[in-house]
C-alpha cells in the first residue's frame, strides 16, 4: 500500500487534505492524525472492519480496546448508555482535552472497537486538526496511538512514518504534539470513578471538580511492582526502546556520579545513552548519546520529549540507557509511569 503523507498547518488548515482524510475513513481506510497527546491511528469507530485493520496495522493484540474520538460533546449520547453528572462535570472542565472517560456502550459500537468489552472509552481532543478530521470522518474515530505495538508512541509525523509507512492509507503531519504522553483514562463504570492511566489531567485536577477518585492499584500502587491493570493496554510492555534501560534515582550529585562512573568504565563495544535534564547534560560527556529532556522545572517540555528520546536511543543503536528520574509535581506520575515501563521496572537507588 502506498501511504499518502500530507503536512497540515494547524494555524491555516488546508481543508482539501482534511476532506480527503475524512473520505478515506468513511470508506473504511486508516489515517494517522495529530492530537495534543500523541499521534493517533484512526479508523471509523462504528465499522468493525476498520477496527480490525487498525489492530493489523499496529500488530496490536485484539483484546486491547481502542479509544473513540469525538468532535462535539453531544455526539457522546449516540455511543454510550449514560453519562453521569460527575462525568459531565469533568467534560465541561477538561474537554476538549487530554482526558478519556469509559462508559457502558450502546450496541452501535462494535465489539471489534472495544476489544470485546461492553464498555467504550471516549475522548474529545483539543487539537484543531484532530477536531476537523473527526468531523470530516463522520464524527466517531477509533484510534490507538499510531506506533507499531511495543514501540514508543509517536509525537512527530516522522515517528508515524517510521512505523506505519506502507501499512496505512494516509498520515497527516502537524508537527510536534505538545503534551507528548497519552490521555488520562478515568473509568465511570466502577462504583467510584477510577483512574486507569495517569496523564496530563492529574489526580488534583480531577479532585478539584469531582472530589475523591479511586486509582487502579496495579498502576498506582507500587509502580515498580507490576500487577494486573484494569485498562487492558496497561499490562503490555509498552514504550520500550531496544537497549536495556535503567532509571537512576537519588540525590542529584549521586545520580550524576553513578552515571559518569558507568560512562568512564564502559566497554569498547558498548554504546551508552543518557536521558538528562538540561541542567545536567554537560556532566555526561563521553556518552554516545545525551538527550536533553528540558529544564527540570519545565514539566511539559520533559513530557513532550520523552518518546522522541526513547526513539533516538534506537536510531543511535544505544545498548545501555541511563535515565535520570523526572518525578515532577504535576506531570511526574504520568512521566514516571511511562519511563518505568520503558525501563521494564528497572530502577536503582543511589
Ligand atoms: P492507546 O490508544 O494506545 O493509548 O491505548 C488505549 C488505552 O485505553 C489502552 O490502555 C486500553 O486498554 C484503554 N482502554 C480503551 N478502552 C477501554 C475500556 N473500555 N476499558 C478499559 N480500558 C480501555
Ligand atoms: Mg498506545
Amino acid at each position: 500500500m502506498k501511504t499518502i503523507y500530507e503536512t497540515v498547518d494547524p494555524g491555516s488548515m488546508d481543508m482539501s487534505v482534511i476532506d480527503k482524510a475524512g473520505s478515506i475513513i468513511r470508506s473504511g481506510g486508516l489515517v494517522a492524525f495529530p492530537t495534543e497527546t500523541v499521534y493517533g491511528l484512526g479508523g471509523d469507530a462504528l465499522n468493525p472492519e476498520s477496527s480490525e485493520k487498525i489492530y493489523r496495522a499496529k500488530g496490536r493484540p485484539s483484546d486491547n480496546p481502542l479509544i473513540v474520538h469525538i468532535s462535539d460533546f453531544d455526539s457522546i449520547y449516540d455511543i454510550v448508555r449514560d453519562v453521569s453528572a460527575e462525568a459531565k462535570l469533568l467534560a465541561d472542565r477538561y474537554w476538549p482535552g487530554p482526558l478519556t472517560m469509559i462508559f457502558d456502550k450502546k450496541p452501535v459500537v462494535p465489539k471489534e472497537t472495544t476489544g470485546g468489552l461492553d464498555t467504550v472509552a471516549v475522548r474529545f481532543p483539543s487539537h484543531p486538526v484532530a477536531q476537523k478530521f473527526i468531523e470530516a470522518s463522520g464524527g466517531f474515530v477509533a484510534a490507538p496511538s499510531a506506533n507499531l505495538s511495543g514501540r514508543p508512541s509517536p509525537t512527530y509525523g516522522r515517528h508515524v512514518l517510521e512505523d506505519m509507512d506502507g501499512r496505512i492509507d494516509m498520515i497527516i503531519d502537524s508537527g510536534e504534539c505538545n503534551i507528548g504522553l497519552e490521555s488520562t483514562i478515568v473509568d465511570f463504570t466502577s462504583e467510584v470513578p477510577m483512574i486507569l492511566r495517569p496523564g496530563y489531567v492529574n489526580e488534583k485536577m480531577l479532585n478539584s471538580v469531582i472530589g475523591e477518585v479511586a486509582k487502579d492499584p496495579a498502576v498506582f500502587g507500587n509502580m515498580a511492582s507490576g500487577g494486573h491493570p484494569k485498562a487492558p493496554g496497561m499490562k503490555y510492555r509498552h514504550y520500550a526502546p531496544k537497549g536495556s534501560m535503567t532509571i537512576v534515582s537519588g540525590k542529584t550529585d549521586n545520580v550524576i556520579e553513578y552515571i559518569t562512573n558507568r560512562i568512564k568504565s564502559k566497554r569498547p563495544d558498548e554504546r551508552i545513552g543518557v536521558l538528562a535534564c538540561s541542567q545536567n547534560v554537560s556532566q555526561y560527556t563521553g556518552a554516545d548519546m545525551i538527550f536533553d529532556m528540558g529544564c527540570a522545572d519545565n514539566e511539559i517540555e520533559i513530557s513532550s520529549r520523552l518518546y522522541d528520546a526513547l526513539r533516538e536511543c534506537d536510531e543511535k543503536k544505544i545498548d545501555v540507557i541511563y535515565s535520570e528520574e523526572f518525578d515532577t509535581p504535576d506531570l511526574g506520575l504520568a512521566i514516571m509511569n511511562r519511563l518505568i515501563k520503558a525501563a521494564g521496572h528497572n530502577i536503582i537507588n543511589v
